[in-house]
This record gives structure tokens, C-alpha cells and sequence, in this order.
């Protein structure tokens, strides 16, 4: 018997739908020497099996009558997607009317009933899949003029074509580092000129490993090739003769790999995990490759989904905003004497979200601006009820990124919270961190003196922590020295931490500014800080971070035990 296989010697599988068994069986027994075939039993159950990620049929053969979901409806919904389009449909009717309308919706053929003899059927099938496949790969033209690689349509056809994959294979995006530069600097010529040699260094590397490449967009190129042992020679070697031949000495590349691992998933998605990795290390001295993993592609996915949540979570309240009290030290009892509002994010569906993974990432992109105004405003808000409730004014500390220092709008933005608010200058702290001063010193300086004109006060955020200290100190007028965490982590275990947290204590008495510590959790160390004449602490051993209610409790005992105290007197 003839052989239908594909171009790996594999079964092309069929789908076929019939609401009659006696028909499943007759078309099965004609087909199954030739395919793989699979049944389903109406329009319902032949959608799920061709939205299954694995399906990949070559062919389906369809009834037109069928309860809950018609051949018709069947044929719609293929034509409306992308990937089932291209699966050549035949439909197996027995009215002509029939015939006409479904080859006019984009079936391919027909089979009328009842069956002709089943050799005549099976050449029918045959061909209809021979036409569909060819028509996929002549669709597309084949090359790239600039690279003389594939197309990305004809690449992606030749894959599809290849599939169920024979050998392990990789799909790899390679791109040229800053590329644009090239074309800013030497000219669109000099551009194409690039991108065409490294067409033909891509052209010589598949002389020695088997598989194919094309140009997808600009300077990124697919490639999809047996797999490697490791990538990071053949980069390096085809990085180097680039550099040789271009204008630009200092060209660097970089290669984001996918292992091709389930057999017939979708192509296009292992060259989007490939191409997250290869833009994952993009600016980044180092390896020139990187392999995907699921760890790292979880968390970028995690991060775009974040970013695009940020509008909707500040319309509907997902942002929460957070008091931890701080308490003054040194008298007989700890004081309740201020908070810090901190962020939380309550996302409806993924939970509970740490400001740690979240606040750095939209430093990265400028919405860590809104979001903190939301934060500041928020903070205000609660400042001035917790004032009419309780007739207490609870000192609250926000926290201004580092972003937000280049914000022309800044002092606006904050002089309008305040009034709106009908705040005084000693009601809302701003918390900067140090770091920041490492950015742009002279940037910061300004705004810090600005704000102070306007009567902010400045605490001085994880001090300690940058490189830039003591240098600082000099040129910034603060009002606050916050300890850097990790000080007090250490400061019962070694001595160095110890000597540096007592240094902080005597440089904030020279410069006649409080010291707050953060992060204190035990009594040992409070009882530590309090001898060294630290004024203020703020940790768990007091209190976790609290919600605005549960604060407002905090601040009703502080006012009963101040009354308490006067009646004493
Ligand atoms: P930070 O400003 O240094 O805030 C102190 C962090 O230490 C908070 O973490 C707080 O919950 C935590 N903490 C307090 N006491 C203890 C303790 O005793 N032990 C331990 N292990 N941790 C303690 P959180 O809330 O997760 O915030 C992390 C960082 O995120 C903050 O560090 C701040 O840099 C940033 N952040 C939080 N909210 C905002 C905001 O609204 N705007 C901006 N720009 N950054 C924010
Ligand atoms: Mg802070
Ligand atoms: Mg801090």
C-alpha cells in the first residue's frame, strides 16, 4: 500500500465529525491505514478537539447536520481563526444547496453521500491536504531581500510543515544590541549593509548546523536548528566578524533560546518565549545568550500584566494604603509618635502583592509617579480624619521614589495635597531614599531645598545603605536620619554594624537631627538602641504595617493613656 506521510515519515492526523456513529465508522475504517484519525460526535466536540494546543490536524472532514453546533457554524469559526484557517476542510453533505453555501464559506471540497468507494475518498483527502499544504508555503514569499534569509511567513510555514518535530530542536532570536544607534550614526545604508552581512554570517552557521533562519522584523532574525550543546561560541564568532565588517567596532549581539520541548506546540510561541529572553538581557555586559526558563518568563509575564493593571487597580481601590507606627524611645513608655504609609496592592485576582516586587518595576517605567500620588493622597486624607476623629495630628511619613525627584510638578503636586487637606507643614514627612543622591546629587539638593522652603520635612531613607553617606550629609539639609535596615539585622551579631549604628547616632547628634530606626523586632535591640539614645523605632516588635482602621485603634489608646497622664497630675 502507498505511503502518506510527512516529511518526517510521520501520520498526518484527520479530524472527523459526524453526529452518526455508523458514518465515524465507515469514514474511520476507509482513513485510519493512512492517518491518525479522531473523532467527534458533533460541532461542540470537534471545536474543543481543534482548540486543543497540540492538535494540529492536516485535514477535517465535516458533516453539515449536527445538533448544538452545526457544520456550518463549524466552518465560521475556523475561518475567524488565524491558526484552524489554514486546516482544509472537507464537508460530507447530501444536498446540493448545501455543497455550494459551505465551499463559499471556505470549505475546500466535498464528499457527497452516501460514500463513494473508499480508494476514491481516500485520494480526495490526499489531495485536498497536498493542495492546502502547498498553498501554505507558496502563500508566503520565500525571501528577505536585505538578509536573504527566509521571509518570517515562509519560515513559519516551513515549520509548520515539519511538524510533529523530528529531533530535539531550539528556536533562537538573535538580535543586533542598539542597532537604531547604527542607523542614527552611519546612515540607513550602512544599517542595511549590517543587517545583510549578518544574514550571510547566519547563511554560513547553518552550513555547519541544521536548520533554518529568517529575518522577523529590523535587526531581530529567527533561527530554528537542531539542538545545541551551547550557543555562546557561534554568537561570539559571528558577533566578532560583524563588528570586523561594520562601521560600528563596538557591535554587540545577543541570543535568546527556547527549547523546542511539546512536539506540536505552537511555533510563534516558542520564538515569543525566545525573544523575551533575548530582550531580557538587552544592555546587559556579560553572556551574549540566554536561555529560557520558566522562572524568568513567569516573572516578566507577571510584570507585564502588573503594568497593565496599574490603572485599573487606582480607579477601583486595589491600592491599599498601609500605617506603620513608629514610637519614641526614650521616655518611661514608648509613644506612639508617627507612621509610615506604605502601599499594598490587594490585586482582585492574583492577591496579595509586595511593594518589593512591584515598586522597583514601575520605577523602571515612570507609573511609580501615579501610583505614589495616589499614595500621598490617600495618606493625607487619613491624616485629617484620623485630626477630626480623634483631635490627635499623627505625623505621617510618605515615600517619594526617586523617579518622582525629577518630576518638575513635584512641590505642586504636593503643596496641593497638603492644602486640600488642610494640612500644616509637620503633618506629612517625605521619605527619600539615600541612593537617590547617587542618581543626580545636584538634582536632589535643589528639590530637597525647595521642598524644605515650602516646609516639608525630609526624612532620610535607608541611610547607610548607598555609597554616598557621609558626602551627603554635607551638602543635604534633612530632618530626619532613618537607620538602613539591615544596620540593626546585624547590629547584635557583629561588632562592625554595632560601631557603625552608634557612629550614625553621633553624626545625627552633631547635625541636632532625630535617628529612626526601622526593622527593630526584638526587644534585645531596642533595648541596644534606646542606650545609644536613638529617639525613634519603628518595627515589628511594635507593629506590622496596619491598616487605617486598625491604626485608628492605636491612636484612641495613645489619646485615653494622655488622658490618663493628665488626670495624674
Ligand atoms: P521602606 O520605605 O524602607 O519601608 C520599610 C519596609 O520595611 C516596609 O516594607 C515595612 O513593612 C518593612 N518593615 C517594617 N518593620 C519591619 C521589621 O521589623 N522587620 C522586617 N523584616 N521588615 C519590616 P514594605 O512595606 O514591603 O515596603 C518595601 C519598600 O517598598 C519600602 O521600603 C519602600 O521603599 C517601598 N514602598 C512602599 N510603599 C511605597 C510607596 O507608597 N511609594 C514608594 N515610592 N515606595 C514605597
Ligand atoms: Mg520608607
Ligand atoms: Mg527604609
Amino acid at each position: 500500500m502507498k505511503q502518506f506521510l510527512t516529511a518526517n515519515g510521520l501520520k498526518r492526523r484527520v479530524l472527523i465529525v459526524d453526529d452518526e456513529l455508523i458514518n465515524r465508522e465507515l469514514l474511520g475504517a476507509m482513513l485510519s491505514q493512512t492517518f491518525e484519525i479522531d473523532f467527534a460526535a458533533d460541532g461542540e466536540e470537534a471545536m474543543a478537539a481543534l482548540m486543543q494546543p497540540e492538535a494540529a490536524y492536516s485535514l477535517i472532514l465535516l458533516d453539515l447536520m449536527m445538533p448544538k453546533l452545526d457544520g456550518f457554524e463549524v466552518i465560521r469559526r475556523c475561518q475567524a481563526d488565524e491558526s484552524l484557517r489554514r486546516v482544509p476542510i472537507i464537508v460530507m453533505t447530501s444536498e446540493k444547496s448545501a455543497e455550494v453555501r459551505s465551499i463559499r464559506m471556505g470549505a475546500a471540497d466535498f464528499i457527497t453521500k452516501p460514500y463513494d468507494m473508499p480508494e476514491v475518498i481516500l485520494a480526495r483527502c490526499e489531495r485536498i491536504i497536498e493542495l492546502s499544504e502547498d498553498k501554505s508555503i507558496i502563500r508566503s514569499t520565500e525571501r528577505d531581500k536585505v538578509s536573504g534569509l527566509y521571509t518570517r511567513g515562509y519560515f513559519f510555514a516551513y515549520i509548520r510543515r515539519m511538524l510533529p518535530l523530528p529531533t530535539p530542536m531550539d528556536a533562537l532570536v538573535l538580535n543586533i544590541d542598539r542597532f537604531h544607534m547604527i542607523n542614527e550614526l552611519f546612515g540607513r545604508e550602512e544599517g542595511d549593509r549590517v543587517l545583510s552581512c549578518f544574514g550571510a554570517l547566519i547563511r554560513e552557521l547553518l552550513t555547519r548546523i541544521r536548520g533554518i533562519a529568517c529575518r522577523s522584523e529590523s535587526d531581530t532574525f529567527f533561527l530554528f536548528c537542531e539542538r545545541q550543546e551551547d550557543y555562546e561560541e557561534a554568537v561570539a564568532l559571528m558577533q566578532q566578524k560583524l563588528a570586523e565588517q561594520a562601521r560600528s567596532r563596538s557591535l554587540r549581539l545577543r541570543a535568546g533560546i527556547y527549547a523546542c520541548e511539546n512536539l506540536s506546540d505552537d511555533p510563534e510561541l516558542w520564538f515569543s518565549r525566545a525573544k523575551t529572553v533575548c530582550d531580557r538581557i538587552r544592555g546587559q555586559y556579560g553572556a551574549l545568550t540566554a536561555r529560557y526558563n520558566s522562572e524568568l518568563y513567569e516573572r516578566t509575564m507577571l510584570h507585564e500584566r502588573l503594568i497593565g493593571d496599574v490603572n485599573d487597580a487606582i480607579r477601583n481601590g486595589d491600592f491599599v494604603v498601609y500605617f506603620q507606627p513608629k514610637y519614641r524611645i526614650q521616655g518611661d513608655r514608648p509613644v506612639l509618635a508617627s507612621a509610615e504609609a506604605l502601599i499594598r496592592w490587594i490585586h482582585p485576582e492574583l492577591g496579595f502583592i509586595s511593594p518589593g516586587e512591584f515598586i522597583p518595576l514601575f520605577e523602571n517605567n515612570g507609573l511609580i509617579r501615579q501610583v505614589d500620588h495616589y499614595v500621598w493622597q490617600k495618606a493625607a486624607e487619613q491624616i485629617r480624619r484620623w485630626r477630626d476623629t480623634y483631635g490627635l495630628s499623627i505625623p505621617v511619613s510618605v515615600n517619594v521614589s526617586r523617579v518622582d525627584i525629577m518630576d518638575p510638578e513635584l512641590e505642586n503636586k504636593l503643596c496641593a495635597i497638603r492644602d486640600e487637606c488642610a494640612l500644616s507643614p509637620s503633618d506629612l514627612l517625605l521619605e527619600i531614599t539615600e541612593s537617590a543622591y547617587s542618581d543626580s546629587a545636584d538634582r536632589l539638593i535643589s528639590v530637597i531645598n525647595s521642598l524644605r522652603d515650602k516646609g516639608f520635612r525630609i526624612e532620610m531613607d535607608d541611610f547607610g545603605s548607598g555609597y554616598s553617606s557621609l558626602n551627603m550629609l554635607t551638602e543635604i539639609p534633612i530632618d530626619v536620619l532613618k537607620l538602613d535596615m539591615q544596620f540593626i539585622r546585624r547590629m547584635l551579631l557583629d561588632e562592625k554594624s554595632l560601631m557603625l549604628v552608634k557612629l550614625v547616632m553621633d553624626i545625627a547628634g552633631f547635625l541636632k537631627v532625630p535617628v529612626v530606626a526601622e526593622g527593630v523586632e526584638e526587644e534585645a535591640q531596642l533595648t541596644a538602641l534606646r542606650e545609644m539614645g536613638c529617639d525613634i523605632v519603628q518595627g515589628y516588635y511594635f507593629s506590622p504595617p496596619l491598616p487605617a482602621e486598625r491604626f485608628g485603634e492605636l491612636i484612641e489608646k495613645e489619646c485615653q493613656r494622655r488622658a490618663e497622664n493628665h488626670d495624674h497630675h
